[in-house]
């Protein structure tokens, strides 16, 4: 039994983990993905690109591993999810590859809501999902009317990860995670003939590839992809999940019972279901994962970006430092719980928020200063706005249980996970290890490879606790007047 290699492509960085048979992270390697945004609306990418990191990433994660590519035994694809790649026969590129943040869809969305109104909620209650602009749907039905001659030559439109898996294998296929958000059927865990419809895709039905299940063998390494690679002929891969059901079942969240807070550069928080759940209705995604379950999940576009943000903008001096994240946080650490009466409304990105309401509008904005605040309050401010947004995701769930579990980059921080605790009077648990998407698309190919029986085993290999982080009920009064005034912030400029 070799190695695990576990690769997860994301729309800014590219990972790659290597895993051992306990399931320990022996390594990890990064390379940035790049996007094309010169054109308002449109987000692209080279997949190419993507096929020569993942190269490179492969002989980085073995080198640091003090091993050589051969050393692996089975691998496992995750990346970002929907958009897509619009490829030939040969699994070559036609156009530039579409990013799931692309809206070019926008106005092809809008026609279809002019002529029947109830058309959104219609698809909500068959994928549990808000539609985005840049599901695959709408992004190949925007392209057939874009650019009809390139869409005739293709010979299909794969997500990312499909796209690398064919690469790879010579295999071309497409995997339940996917179909099911397209928009497909939740209930399904497949492609949906009706959305198909609505969005005039019929007769395109035939570029999107037969859907499998995650965790099957989706082919094994071909010579000529071990020539460039240096990955052993005949090393099988799994079909492969999206970024997001990899990172819940990596991170243990597959279990029910507990909340998984994932705080990156977005901010998602969710929780684990035997059957497909569609409240509230309208309102967040609901993530199709292997072995029957379903992830309902809230998501604020922007988390960890609002500090990023910060840090840039309101305490440059620290941009050059070692450890950037601990000299903000001991200087937010001065301003008491509440800032002094500063309020942050997190939502710094571009495309607004999709929750607690749907409003591309909504933007950013602190509140309720004065004269005698100081830079201290406003990065206190921050860390609490992010950490109220994340609080007001989790009541959307109706998460009623005892325990969250917190991963991504914002788990590093010392105060956010505290603060978590203190306002939701839960335990927040951390855990050892940083490539949760790695990690769980590594899962994955441990079950194609045989290694692990199912996926319900697999869950339960979850990552080392690191620690568990129990709420300190002294602070909860305090918190919960911050959070009022906050929420008062918040109605009056989302209404
Ligand atoms: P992505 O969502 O892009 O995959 P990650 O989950 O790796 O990103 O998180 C990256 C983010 O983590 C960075 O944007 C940074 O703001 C944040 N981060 C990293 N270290 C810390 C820390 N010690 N405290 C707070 N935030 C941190």
């Amino acid at each position: 039994m070799g190695l695990t290699l576990g690769l997860d492509i994301g729309s800014s960085v590219a990972k790659a983990a290597l895993y051992d048979a306990g399931m320990a992270e022996l390594a990890t390697a990064a390379r940035p993905v790049l996007q094309d945004r010169s054109r308002v609306g449109h987000v692209e990418y080279d997949a190419l690109a993507v096929q020569a990191s993942v190269v490179a990433l492969i002989a980085d994660v073995a080198a640091r591993a003090g091993v050589t590519p051969l050393s692996i035994g089975a691998i496992g694809i995750s990346a970002a999810m929907v958009g897509g790649v619009l490829v030939d026969a040969e699994n070559k590129p036609l156009r530039p590859a579409i990013n799931w943040e692309d809206a070019r869809a926008q106005s092809l969305i809008e026609g279809i809501v002019a002529q029947d109104s109830a058309v959104l909620s219609r698809i909500f209650r068959s994928s549990g999902c808000v539609l985005q602009q840049g599901c695959t749907l709408p992004v190949l039905a925007a392209l057939a009317v874009t650019e009809p001659e390139v869409v005739a030559q293709a010979h299909a439109f794969v997500s990312l990860k499909d796209h690398l898996r064919a690469w790879l294998t010579g295999r071309i296929g497409a995997d339940r995670t996917e179909a099911a958000v397209g928009p497909g059927s939740a209930e399904r865990r497949d492609r949906s003939p009706a959305m198909l419809e609505l969005f005039g895709l019929g007769p395109l039905a035939h570029l999107l590839p037969r859907v499998e299940e995650s965790e099957a063998v989706g082919g094994h390494v071909t010579p000529a992809a071990a020539a460039i690679t240096g990955l052993r002929v005949g090393t099988p891969l799994a079909v492969g999940a999206g970024d997001v059901p990899c990172s819940v079942l990596g991170a243990g969240g597959w279990n029910t019972g507990r909340a998984t807070m994932i705080l990156g550069t977005t901010a998602m928080v969710g929780q684990s279901f035997t059957q497909p759940v569609f409240e509230p209705p309208d309102l967040g995604l609901l993530f199709t994962l292997p072995g029957k379950r379903w992830f309902r999940a809230m998501v604020n576009v922007a988390g960890t970006m609002n500090l990023d943000w910060a840090l840039a903008t309101l305490a440059p001096d620290l941009s050059g430092c070692a450890d950037p994240f601990a000299k903000l946080e001991e200087r937010a650490a001065q301003s008491p719980i509440g800032a002094s009466g500063v309020s942050f409304l997190p939502y710094l990105s571009d495309s607004g928020i999709i929750a607690p309401v749907i409003d591309p509008e909504a933007r950013a904005g602190f509140a309720g200063l004065a004269p005698r605040h100081r830079q201290q309050d406003m990065l206190r401010a921050v860390y609490e706005g992010v950490a109220f947004s994340l609080v007001d995701l989790l009541e959307l769930t109706g998460f009623s249980g005892e325990r969250i579990m917190l991963v991504g980059g914002g788990a590093r921080s010392a105060l956010w996970p505290q603060m978590i605790a203190d306002i939701t009077g839960k335990a927040v648990e951390l855990f050892d290890g940083r490539e949760f998407g790695a990690r769980g698309a590594a899962l994955l190919a441990r079950v194609a490879a045989g290694e692990i029986p199912d996926i319900a085993a697999a869950a339960l290999l979850v990552p080392p606790l690191r620690a568990t982080v129990i709420p300190d009920s002294s602070r909860r009064s305090a918190y919960a007047r911050a959070r009022h005034t906050f929420q008062q912030h918040r109605q009056r400029m989302l209404g």
